[in-house]
């Protein structure tokens, strides 16, 4: 019999197939905590559990995180890792920590089927959806090795490989898994979903009540631009993301996050800027300026940390409210898709 991934279920799914197992209804609760909780997968160490039941949830199911296939680490703390999924595919994972917190930014996808031009996730083309418990993992990977420290995952990104608005439902499911308080109990405000604008998705995240951070990857104040950067937006023009992200934050009371990647000579001017502040103006929301992390192959440049500034102060000068992402990581290749390209091309 195929053992499922028990990290893919939900509580009340593993209560439903352990009442068809006879167990009562409180045991499933009992293996959600061992897992979710205290981040046990040794049926041996369950010890609340009959032995019994042990025996057949080793037999029933993969009781385990993902194998990691590399590794690499920089000065400043950041930790990449490659998680060997069982098919034989891999994904990335990244730890960051700062000052008090310690974000995970987790993955959705192997591959993407976006495309976005300067993305080395979307250079390497679609694989496969993670399931839940394939994104879930990656987080509980990284909280495993923290609890050694004494110290807990305090926010969970989405903005791994893939985009996760294209694998809903998993992604869905991973997020309120974790979310749930009777497992590993991260608030939904400590999570970030990060999309390039699946318009469907954005207006079904904002009926789920539920209090996530959502991240809009705008990158282009204008259509054409955009069109260029970010094949989907053929689909879904600039007018519907915005509407829709309007939507998200009339739905939760959440301001939006929008990200911008900066490619030197592209999108990067102060045209560009005075462009992006208008788009925004009156709206909740918060620019996120990214210099664009350079890997083989794209053919982009980052902009001089001047011009950078210069964006930034313009869209300050308008009225919006601005950050720019430290560049973490660029020496263990931390922009996304890099680690994977590596390993796979020294196997
Ligand atoms: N698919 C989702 C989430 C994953 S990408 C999305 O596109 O939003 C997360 C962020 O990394 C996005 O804002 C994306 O534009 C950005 N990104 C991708 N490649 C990059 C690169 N080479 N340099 C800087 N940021 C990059
Ligand atoms: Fe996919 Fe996001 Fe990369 Fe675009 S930026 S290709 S949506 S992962």
């Amino acid at each position: 019999m195929e053992r499922r991934f028990l990290l893919d279920l939900s509580l009340e799914e593993l209560e439903a197939e352990l009442q068809g197992m006879g167990e009562p209804r409180f045991r499933a609760r009992q293996v959600w905590q061992w897992v979710w909780r205290h981040l046990c997968f040794d049926v041996s160490a369950m010890t609340n559990l009959p032995q019994r039941l042990r025996e057949d949830l080793a037999n029933r199911y993969a009781l385990q995180l993902l194998r990691t296939l590399a590794w690499e680490r920089d000065e400043e703390g950041t930790e990449k890792v490659l998680l060997g999924l069982p098919d034989g595919a891999s994904v990335e994972a990244v730890l960051i920590p700062e000052e008090d917190r310690r974000t995970v930014c987790i993955s959705a996808q192997v591959g993407c089927p976006v495309g976005c031009v300067f993305c080395a996730t979307g250079a390497m083309g679609f694989v496969r959806n993670l399931t839940a418990g394939e994104i879930a993992a990656q987080v509980l990977h990284f909280a495993l090795a923290l609890r050694e420290k004494g110290e807990r995952v305090s926010h969970v990104v989405v903005m791994g490989m893939g985009e996760p608005l294209l694998n809903y439902e998993a992604t869905l499911r991973a997020l309120l898994n974790l979310n749930d308080p009777r497992g590993f109990g991260l608030g939904a405000r400590r999570i970030t979903i990060s999309t390039v604008g699946v318009v469907p998705g954005i207006l079904r995240l904002a009926q789920e009540g539920r209090q996530f951070n959502l991240a809009v990857s705008l990158h282009a104040p204008e259509e054409g631009l955009r069109r260029r950067l970010v094949p989907l937006a053929e689909r879904w023009p600039l007018a519907q993301v915005l509407r829709a992200a309007d939507a998200y934050a009339l739905a939760t009371g959440r301001r939006i996050t929008y990200e911008y990647v900066l490619l030197a000579g592209v999108n990067d001017g102060l045209v560009h800027a005075r462009a992006l502040a208008k788009l925004l103006r009156g709206r909740l929301a918060h620019v996120n300026l990214i210099p664009f992390n350079p890997a083989p192959g794209l053919p982009f440049e980052r902009p001089s940390e001047g011009q950078v500034e210069l964006f930034r102060r313009e869209l300050l000068a308008h009225g919006v409210d601005v950050t720019v992402r430290r560049s973490r990581g660029l020496r263990i290749s931390a922009a996304c898709g890099q680690l994977r390209s590596r390993h796979l091309t020294q196997v």
